[in-house]
């Protein structure tokens, strides 16, 4: 029997309440002729030391032990973790799964990773399960790995690429009977007043949300499940292995969420993907079972062009309680740079509707792509204004990013190609590891493609919000804000809103020069970096695509990545 131990990694500063989907499907997707035994040791949830991983090592003494990293900025958690099993546990073979295999050049160059299966894992990992075990787990001659399509390794010392492996169109659930054997199932099914939108919404706010739902399921749980996957869009700073969008058959969906909501007293379905209801007709049977069976229902992520009236009342009737729309900007020129491939006016319609149909929405911003500027942000701001709730005890929330440049984008290929990442195995690392355990709300991890100095944009998302505030507190007028709303946001809101435009955004933009770059650094800014200066035009002159942008400009690939360029360069992206 070969045993397998498989690790997620930890990230963020708490234990994402997010499922190991990635695991789950490994576990059940590895072929079981290969007589293979799992262990999952959940480093996310249960944060152990080096000296405990050490233990359970030793203790369950694997062949293989498998890495789920879902994020590059947790890469440094890779390396640290790689070395140290190669130093304690030297014929144990690792191998890397997940979208940080992006980057399986400098994994396989600086950590000591053996093998990184890209995109899918299950087939991939299959057949180098077979082939280990065939070779009796020792690598010896690596050309002979070259027929396994998906893998990355290192061949003659330059990280060798097979090429794609085929996409398998199977959309595997998170299997929580599985998962209990290994974790805290508490932990990713919580109670559906508990913590998961307690973190999310401000506390103030939670009983207006908690209205919404039918009574009977504020305490029950609330499960994470995939109604699809992939995406319909080709965003410029996104990066997906999968290419294209596929739905589930909506019978095997309601299906598992029949046994799923009967075996755990389940209230309340989160819908997990990218991209939910892009598939109008497999959507509306999916949702109608959920109506009928009056569990509530939530989507992190809708593109603003999937819905219309007539959906949004559908699925307002079906249970949903809450959508989150990826609206990242209002701003035509941003969308276009992005490739967004939504107008502004679907954005503002989606919410709108959202609003009149009593669903609570997330609106997720993202600030600072390359071509953003003052005249950009305010027109976000403008339109995200004629969109505020006429009812006052929906909770209010928008998110408001900034830009993360992450390897496998046109963003970030424009970054090298600009040279605000160095074009080195080392300038790479470097900018890669800047991002550890970074939060993209931190300006620090944020490069910046604007025609400012970093210190004179910090205020853009506390402009954002409390411009968006002073306007949901003129809507609704100031004796019912005191009235209905005690969250502090209201009350700087309040403050804010009574000062002239002009002098509230001067005075927050300099009081947060201050807050994140100190007094010494707004003199700097001030005398300095004469920014009273009329600016030269670098990023503002952009108007199109990044992806278009980039590539007319030539860049020399590296010897460490010549197999691999075609990983960076994206799939997805059309390149
Ligand atoms: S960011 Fe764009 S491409 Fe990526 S999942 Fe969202 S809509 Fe799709």
């Amino acid at each position: 029997m070969t045993k397998i131990l498989l690790v997620n990694i930890p990230a963020g500063p708490y234990p994402t309440d997010y499922p190991p989907v990635g695991i789950s499907r490994v576990i059940e997707g590895v072929d079981p002729k290969l007589n293979c035994d799992f262990y999952f040791y959940d480093l996310d949830y249960f944060r152990p030391s080096f000296e405990e991983i050490k233990s359970k090592i030793q203790s369950y003494g694997p062949d293989i032990i498998g890495i789920s990293a879902t994020l590059t900025p947790g890469y440094s958690y890779v390396k640290k973790l790689s070395l140290f099993i190669k130093n304690n546990f030297p014929n144990v073979i690792q191998v890397l799964g997940g979208e940080t295999t992006v980057i399986s050049n400098i994994i396989l160059l600086k950590t000591k990773i053996d093998f990184c299966v890209t995109g899918e894992s299950e087939p991939t990992f299959s057949n180098l399960i077979s082939k280990l075990q065939k070779d009796n787990f020792n690598i010896k001659d690596r050309e002979t790995y070259k027929n396994i399509r998906g893998l990355v390794f290192l061949l003659d010392n330059i990280p060798y690429f097979t090429g794609y492996a085929e996409e398998t169109n199977i959309i595997r659930q998170v299997n929580y009977e599985l998962m209990a054997k290994f974790t805290d199932l508490n932990h990713y099914m919580q109670n559906v007043n508990g913590q998961f939108y307690r973190i999310r919404i401000n506390k103030h706010e939670m009983d207006g949300f908690f209205n919404l739902f039918y009574k009977h399921n504020l305490n029950k749980k609330m499960a994470t499940v995939f109604a699809s996957k992939g995406c319909v869009g080709g965003c410029t700073y996104c990066h997906r292995f999968f290419k294209g969008y596929k739905a589930i058959e909506p019978d095997k969906m309601i299906n598992y969420m029949e046994n799923l909501t009967r075996k755990y007293d389940i209230g309340m379905i989160q819908f997990a993907e990218e991209n939910f209801g892009s598939n109008t007709k497999a959507t509306s049977k999916i949702i109608n079972y959920l109506g009928e069976r009056k569990i509530n229902w939530a989507a992190s992520a809708v593109r603003s062009d999937t819905v219309n009236e007539n959906k949004i009342r559908e699925w307002k009737a079906a249970g949903c309680v809450n959508i989150n729309f990826g609206t990242e900007s209002c701003s035509k020129k941003i969308l276009n740079i992005m490739e967004k491939r939504i107008t502004v006016e679907q954005n503002v319609n989606a919410i709108k509707l959202c609003r009149k149909y009593d669903i609570f929405v997330i609106t997720g911003l993202m600030l600072g792509m390359p071509g953003e500027n003052e005249k950009t942000v305010r027109e976000t701001i403008d339109a995200l204004a004629t969109t505020l709730p006429d009812n006052i005890n929906i909770p209010y929330e928008v998110c408001t990013p900034w830009l993360q440049a992450i390897p496998g984008t046109p963003v970030y290929e424009y970054a090298r190609r600009i040279g605000f990442i160095e074009n080195s195995l080392d300038g790479e690392e470097r900018y890669i590891e800047s991002l550890n355990d970074k939060n993209s709300s931190e300006i620090s991890q944020y490069l910046n493609f604007t025609d400012y100095e970093k210190e004179e944009i910090a205020y853009w998302p506390y402009y954002v919000f409390l411009e968006l505030i002073a306007s949901y507190i003129k809507k609704h007028g100031i004796w019912k804000i005191i009235k209905y709303k005690k969250a502090n946001r209201f009350i700087y809101g309040l403050i804010y809103s009574m000062l002239p435009r002009i002098i509230r955004k001067t005075l927050l933009k300099y009081f947060s020069v201050i807050s994140y770059f100190g007094f010494i650094n707004l003199f700097k800014l001030i005398f300095y970096k004469n920014i009273f200066k009329k600016k030269k035009k670098y990023f503002n002159n952009i108007d199109q695509s990044i992806k278009k942008i980039y590539k007319d400009m030539p860049i020399t690939v590296r010897e460490d990545e010549k197999y691999t360029y075609i990983l960076r360069e994206g799939r997805i992206t059309g390149r």
